[in-house]
């Protein structure tokens, strides 16, 4: 009875992201969000009309999506360009499924830095998302050497 209420559950390929992560609920439970393609960002908003514009309010210079918010973004490209240097990962950032991919095969490595970086991930996607609501809403935001000095952030680097 429970295996037919409850249907074909697959596992999804990110799930290690989370569920093998110590970072802080907040980040986990946005991140899982994201992941899910469900944050309330401005293209879902605009097809919602509960917005009339979907301009980055980071950037101001493309259209907020998940894709472009937490990769695309020269906010959040400065970010993950430093924690990726800071970890000593040489490698440029890259779209959403690209990253995804990159950070299911490094969530089965072992090793503190593989940790870090798995705990980054989420820290930075949680600390972008709190600086998008911050630009929204009080039209002010830390920049992201300033993101960077969060505590979550910082205990890790
Ligand atoms: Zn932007």
């Amino acid at each position: 009875m429970y295996q037919l209420l409850m249907g074909s559950c697959e596992k999804v390929r990110w799930r290690r992201l989370i569920s093998h992560n110590k970072s802080s609920p907040k980040s986990l439970l946005i991140s899982w969000v994201v992941m899910w393609g469900r944050l309330p960002t401005l293209d879902r908003l605009l097809t919602w009309k509960v917005v009339d514009g979907n301009v980055c309010p980071l950037c101001y210079g493309s259209l907020e999506s998940v894709q472009h918010l937490f990769f695309e973004c020269g906010y959040s490209a400065a970010i993950w360009s430093h924690v990726l240097t800071s970890l000593h990962f040489n490698r440029p950032v890259g779209q959403l499924d690209s990253e995804l991919i990159w950070m299911v095969r490094a969530a089965k490595r072992t090793g503190d830095r593989f940790k870090l970086l798995l705990m980054l991930f989420v820290e930075c996607i949680y600390g972008i998302w709190l600086q998008r609501n911050a630009k929204v809403f009080t039209h002010a935001c830390s920049s992201p050497q300033d993101m960077l000095k969060r505590d979550q952030i910082q205990t890790c680097l």
